[in-house]
């Protein structure tokens, strides 16, 4: 069953939406080399407990922290660390989801450390712009793999990778809903989108090849080639209006 969700539930998703974009611009801020990512953590964390919210994903399946933050070759699910320093050159994926009044928010982006290469520049810009294309498609009657192939036209065309292992996802009253969201299909095909539904759409993009590994941690996701990765990723309604991106200000 996909949750529909009304106006009401609309306006509360919108509000932890907009903590997470809070969130997210206050550790983009503080990126810089020297910072360590578990510092960039406690900023995440004090700032949402001083709004009233809980982070989302601490505790989520044993996940130890506020973000995950993945640094050059890894994908998701990093885990904030002292000892991880962030260098010049290196590109940070931080995503964040908070949970406030019932409902939850989940937004990521990938930021550069100081000045970095211009391969580096162009995966980001290619993720983001593909999360944009994504977007575009958010509107009742498409086809969810309409929105997914979206995803994967735009990245191949620039020679990049769809990372296939790790998939958006519906999100609400819980983290994680129904359906699971690829970055690939087939156009044309999977369900009809509906108003009220709700996704969280995170292209997951690699410099190199698709493949995945993760690491000893159990959890930081890696490019098997060790070639980098970018994800961006909002929280996203479908709307009578066409889509409304709730994870921004
Ligand atoms: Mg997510």
């Amino acid at each position: 069953m996909i949750a529909l969700r009304s106006k009401r539930e609309i306006v509360k998703l919108k509000a932890a939406g907009r903590m997470v974009a809070e969130v997210l611009q206050l550790v983009k801020k503080n990126v810089q080399p020297g910072i360590s990512t578990a510092a960039l953590d406690k900023i995440a964390e004090n700032e949402i407990l001083k709004q009233g919210a809980r982070p989302a994903f601490k505790g989520y399946a044993g996940f130890p922290a506020t973000l995950c933050t993945s640094v050059n070759y890894e994908i998701v699910h990093g885990i904030p660390s002292k000892r991880r320093k962030l260098l010049e050159g290196d590109i940070i994926s931080i995503d964040v989801g908070v949970y406030l009044d019932g409902y939850y928010g989940d937004a990521a982006l990938t930021v550069p450390v100081g000045k970095v290469s211009q391969e580096a520049e162009r995966l980001m810009q290619v993720t983001e712009t593909s999360l944009a294309k994504a977007i575009e498609c958010a509107c009742p009657g498409e086809r969810l793999y309409t929105l997914s192939y979206s995803v994967q036209q735009y990245a191949e065309k620039h020679g990049f990778s769809v990372v296939r292992d790790f998939v958006g996802h519906g999100i609400g009253t819980e983290l994680h809903e129904p359906p699971q969201i690829p970055n690939y299909g087939k156009p044309g095909t999977g369900l009809v989108l509906k108003s009220g539904m709700v996704l969280a759409i995170e292209p997951m993009i690699n410099q190199g090849g698709p493949e995945v590994e993760v690491l000893a941690d159990g959890w930081t996701a890696v490019t098997s080639d060790r070639k980098l990765s970018a994800h961006f990723e909002h929280t996203v309604a479908v709307t009578d209006n066409g889509p409304l991106i709730l994870s921004q200000f």
